[in-house]
């Protein structure tokens, strides 16, 4: 059977099912502003029992306050033919309820004349479960759910608040975090976590009731801004901020059975002077507790201007890097290496240079850290080696007799089983003998990844290269740890030397170092020897390697191969 769309829509009309089944509201009144007809869902959401109750009445009576005294006005308006809000207009405004109750509504009003008389008919939506929904989706994206505290969000908004407002005070950031929270959840588990970290936001909170804000971070750290009083010292204030947070600490926290304490360290900087912008106020803050962590845990560290500048150089280092491997800035040079007995060059350490296209010189010492920083050290590393493996193939063509080179590796390559693959792929290639190779290794190298390391160690050594620890005496070795390195060499660091000829207890350490690597089997080999008496000194010793100034400089490949030893 067919029907017509026409037809239909006339039943549908007729059959009233439009008004009642509708979920908006539906109301009509006339142009004078009295209602002459409401649909079941308007009285339904006016709270009213019946038709009755509205029909006849004025529609201010459904409005708040404030639009029913302006309705008169609109409607005088909109009869001289003006436009009005809400004629022709969705728009969300407060409506009242027959209990007195405002709620927000959507409403769009449209006129229809019927014979000669203008009606007009609102279509109103009750938005308060829309509002109530959105309130509390808004409330999730400020406030922290575990402490109820507002939360990172919130701290960004109040910073922008501040930086818009051209702030004309100072203000410290401290960042406080909970130190021994990876403990206590390793210990007691995340429930117990959450509820110590809900305990000690509300004491925190208390205990900087005078902050402008206060909030929680992420995890483990809650923030909080003091507005800076120009009487007082930013030492003044962070001492202060240290010791409430302090006795936070003190008093214990109980969950449950499980009694604990907190301990706090905490990172800070003083805006605006360092965070130009809102966005580096979290940034730099985040540095500060850092660097707490690093320097000073259990207590406060205020981030300085000098280690902000030291970072921006190495993020651009960093840039300048990228383009250095790119474009070949790097080369190698040679410092030979002597055997002071025999007075015989016996190889060279191969030191890194690197020369911008701008003709400026950087040294290893600044760009070698930032490159194991940046993750670039492993291309770099790769560099080295196959160019130390070509110096070899040179040298051996020369038939100079067996001379090594040494090859200093970072952790992160010495860590890396791709790093030593391709060693060892490189020199089955090159026909490069391994035991022409020595890698240094740093003891702070091995204390980065102890057990990695040591396995690309063994590797190394299994090859047929030999491995040297580097710059012995400056990090924390511990002699058990010497003992259990694959190592063949070590190299006393350069310090010993520079403060030999200051104090008989200096010789002593240096003579009983030397004998003691010696007694333990390894080779040794003295760094930084710049002067002839050190030179005598070391040969009196019985020292079989050395290497410095006072032998030679880094040389360039060439003129490494043209040295001849004069001592
Ligand atoms: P290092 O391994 O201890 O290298 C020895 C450093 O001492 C070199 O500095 C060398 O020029 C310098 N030196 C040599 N003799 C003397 C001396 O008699 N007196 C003084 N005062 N210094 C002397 P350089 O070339 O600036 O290298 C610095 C550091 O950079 C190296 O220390 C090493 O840790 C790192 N490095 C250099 N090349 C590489 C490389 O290819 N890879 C890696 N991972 N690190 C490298
Ligand atoms: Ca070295
Ligand atoms: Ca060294």
């Amino acid at each position: 059977m067919d029907i017509s769309p026409a037809t239909l829509k006339a039943a549908l009309i007729d059959s009233d099912a439009v008004f009642n089944n509708s979920h908006d509201a539906i109301i009509a009144m006339d142009s004078a502003s009295t209602i002459v007809f409401t649909n079941d869902a308007a009285l339904a959401m006016f709270g009213y029992a019946a038709a009755a109750d509205l029909i006849g009445t004025r529609i201010e009576g459904l409005m708040n306050e404030r639009h029913a005294l302006r309705h008169a006005g609109f409607v005088a308006r909109h009869l001289q033919g003006d436009s009005t809000p809400m004629m022709n207009n969705l728009r969300r405004i407060r409506a009242k309820r027959a209990s007195g109750e405002l709620f927000p509504i959507d409403i769009n009003v449209f006129h229809i004349d019927i014979k000669k008389t203008r009606y007009y008919f609102g279509f109103i939506r009750d938005m308060s479960a829309v509002e109530e929904k959105e309130a509390q989706l808004k409330s999730i994206a400020y406030f922290d759910v575990t402490t109820e505290l507002p939360n990172a969000n919130s701290f960004r908004d109040f910073l922008i608040y501040l930086y818009q407002e051209d702030m004309k005070d100072d203000y410290v950031i401290a960042v406080i975090g909970v130190h021994n929270m990876k403990n206590i959840n390793a210990t007691y588990g995340f429930e117990v976590g959450d509820a110590v970290i809900q305990v000690v936001g509300r004491r925190l909170k208390s205990a900087m009731r005078d902050a402008a804000f206060f909030g929680r971070m992420v995890g483990n750290q809650f923030v909080a801004a003091h507005r800076l009083q120009p009487e007082r010292t930013v030492d003044g204030h962070l001492a202060e901020i240290r010791d409430r947070a302090a006795e936070v600490g003190d008093a214990p926290i109980k969950i449950g059975d499980v009694q604990v304490r907190a301990h706090f360290t905490i990172g800070a900087i003083t805006i605006p002077k360092l965070a130009e912008t809102a966005d580096l106020v979290t940034k730099h803050a985040e540095i500060a507790y850092g660097d707490a962590k690093r320097i000073a845990p259990q207590n406060v560290h205020h981030l300085s201007q000098s280690r902000l500048d030291a970072l921006s150089f190495s993020a651009s280092l960093t840039h300048k890097l990228v383009d250095a491997i790119r474009n070949e800035e790097f080369h190698l040079v040679l410092q030979p290496k002597v055997d002071i007995g025999a007075s015989r060059v016996t190889g060279g350490e191969a030191l890194l240079r690197w020369r911008r296209p701008t003709g400026e010189p950087i040294g290893p010492d600044v760009f070698v850290p930032a490159a194991e920083n940046a993750g670039l050290i492993a291309d770099i590393g790769r560099f080295v080696f196959i160019e130390s493996c070509a110096l070899l193939r040179r040298g051996a063509t020369r038939s100079l007799g067996p001379l090594k080179i040494a090859i200093n590796a970072s952790p992160h390559q010495l860590a890396d089983p791709r790093f030593i693959d391709f060693v060892e792929a490189t020199f089955a290639d090159s026909g490069v003998d391994p035991a022409s190779a020595e890698f240094e290794v740093t003891e702070t190298a091995v204390a980065a990844f102890p057990e990695r390391v040591v396995a690309g160690l063994n590797r190394l050594r299994a090859m047929g290269a030999s491995v040297a620890l580097d710059d012995f005496g400056t990090g924390h070795s511990s002699l058990t740890m010497l003992h259990d390195l694959p190592i063949d060499r070590v190299k006393l660091d350069r310090a010993f030397m520079a403060n030999l000829g200051q104090s008989v207890r200096f010789e002593k350490l240096v003579e009983n170092s030397v004998r003691m690597m010696r007694d333990m089997g390894y080779a040794v080999t003295v760094e930084g020897v710049e002067t002839r008496d050190v030179h005598d000194f070391l040969l009196a010793l019985g020292v079989d390697e050395a290497q410095g100034y006072f032998y030679a400089r880094p040389l360039s490949p060439d003129a490494f191969w043209d040295f001849e030893l004069a001592i």
